[in-house]
C-alpha cells in the first residue's frame, strides 16, 4: 500500500480528496508528517476521529532504523541506519560553531567507481526511495530536538544523488515545502559528479547550492580518478553547470580532492584556474583521508597550500576543508555501511 510520507502535497491533496475529504485536510496531514514528525494517524489531534481510523493504513513507521551511532573526537556523529530489506546506510552530522550539518545518503553504495570513494568499493545495491532518504532527516532531527538544530542538510553520503533523480527531486521539495520541513534552497545542498541532463533538471525543479566534485582539471587525471568522466568529459560537465540560471550573489562550489601525486602539483592548480574561468564559483580542497583498503596517499601539507596559493592569487575563492570525522570513518568518501 501506498504511504503518505513519499507524497508531495499536491498528490496527498489527490489521495485526501478521493477519500471524500476537504483538500484542506492534507495540509495538515502533510505538516504532521514532514513539519512535526508525526507519522501515527492517532496523534493528528485536529483530524476527525473518524478520518484517523481511514489514514492509519497509509502511515507506516520510519523505515529506517538506528543500528549504530559512532562519534569522533571532533563532535562528528556517523549514523547506521537499517532498511526494511536488511540493507544498512549511512548519514553524518558535522557540528560548527554556528551550524549543524547533516549529510545525507541516496543509494545503497554507489555504481561511479571514484577511485578515492571507499563506498565506490560496495558498488550500488539500490536506490534508496524517498521515504528512505527523508527517514535519515525525521530520525536524526528526533534525536537532536533539545540540542543544536540541523541548519543545514547536504546530499552527499553514500551514492550519485544523479542517478537517483526521481527520489532525490521529490525528497528535495519536501524538504524545501512551507508546510513541509521549511529549508531554505540556500541551506540545502546537491554534491554531485555532474551529470549533465539529471543536473540541469534537477535544478530546474529546486535551484538548491550545486557541488560539483571535480578533482581532476584535465580529462586524463579526472579520468584516472572518475570513471564518469569518459562520458561526460570535464567541458561538458562545466558547460552544464553554466547553463544553470544561477541567483545573483550565489556561486557553485567546485570540491576538489587533493590527493598525493595524483592531482596536487602546482601545473594541475593552474589548468584548474584555466578550466574554472569566469564560472562564479568557490572551491573547497579536501586533502584526501586515506582509509584501509586504498593505496592513495594524502598530499603534503605543503602542497596543499601552495595549491591554494595559486588559486587565491588569480583571483578563485579557495578553503581547505579539513575533513571531520576522520577518526570513525564519517569524512568524505568514507562510508560503506559496514566497519567502524
Ligand atoms: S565519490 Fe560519490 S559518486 Fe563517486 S563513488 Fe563515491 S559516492 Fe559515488
Amino acid at each position: 500500500m501506498e504511504d503518505f510520507l513519499s507524497l508531495e502535497l499536491p498528490e496527498l491533496e489527490g489521495r485526501i480528496h478521493a477519500l471524500g475529504q476537504p483538500r484542506y485536510r492534507a495540509r495538515q496531514i502533510f505538516s504532521w508528517i514532514h513539519g512535526r514528525g508525526v507519522f501515527r494517524a492517532d496523534q493528528m489531534h485536529n483530524l476527525p476521529g473518524e478520518l484517523r481510523k481511514r489514514l492509519a493504513p497509509f502511515l507506516s513507521p520510519l523505515p529506517v532504523e538506528l543500528d549504530r551511532t559512532l562519534e569522533a573526537e571532533d563532535g562528528t556523529k556517523k549514523f547506521r541506519f537499517r532498511l526494511r530489506d536488511g540493507a544498512a546506510i549511512e548519514s553524518v552530522t558535522i557540528p560548527e560553531e554556528k551550524r549543524t550539518t547533516l549529510c545525507l545518503s541516496t543509494q545503497v553504495g554507489c555504481a561511479q567507481g571514484c577511485v578515492f570513494c571507499r563506498t565506490a568499493r560496495m558498488g550500488l545495491q539500490r536506490n534508496l526511495r524517498v521515504d528512505e532518504i527523508l527517514g535519515q532527516y525525521y530520525a536524526i532531527r528526533s534525536m537532536s530536538e533539545g540540542q543544536a538544530d540541523l541548519t543545514h542538510v547536504v546530499f552527499m553520503g553514500m551514492g550519485e544523488p544523479l542517478a537517483n533523480l526521481g527520489p532525490t527531486c521529490r525528497a528535495l521539495k519536501i524538504l524545501t515545502h512551507p508546510l513541509g520541513c521549511g529549508l531554505s534552497t540556500r541551506r540545502l545542498t546537491v554534491s554531485t559528479i555532474g551529470i549533465p541532463g539529471p543536473l540541469e533538471e534537477l535544478y530546474r525543479t529546486v535551484p538548491v547550492s550545486i557541488t560539483l566534485s571535480l578533482n581532476g582539471a584535465d580529462n586524463e587525471t579526472r579520468s584516472r580518478l572518475m570513471p564518469i568522466n569518459r562520458k561526460h568529459p570535464i567541458e561538458e560537465v562545466l558547460a552544464a553547470l553554466r547553463r544553470l540560471p544561477l541567483a545573483p550573489r550565489r556561486r557553485f562550489t567546485i570540491a576538489y580532492v587533493l590527493i598525493g601525486g595524483e592531482n596536487d602539483s602546482l601545473q594541475d592548480a593552474r589548468q584548474l584556474v584555466r578550466v574554472l574561468h569566469g564560472l562564479r564559483c568557490k572551491v573547497n580542497l579536501i586533502p584526501f583521508n586515506p582509509f584501509p583498503e586504498t593505496e592513495l596517499r594524502a598530499p603534503k601539507e605543503a602542497d596543499v597550500t601552495a595549491f591554494q596559493d595559486l588559486l587565491r592569487s588569480k583571483g578563485i575563492s579557495t578553503h581547505i576543508r579539513g575533513s571531520r570525522g576522520g577518526d570513525v570513518l564519517a569524512a568524505c568518501g568514507q562510508l560503506c555501511g559496514d566497519g567502524p
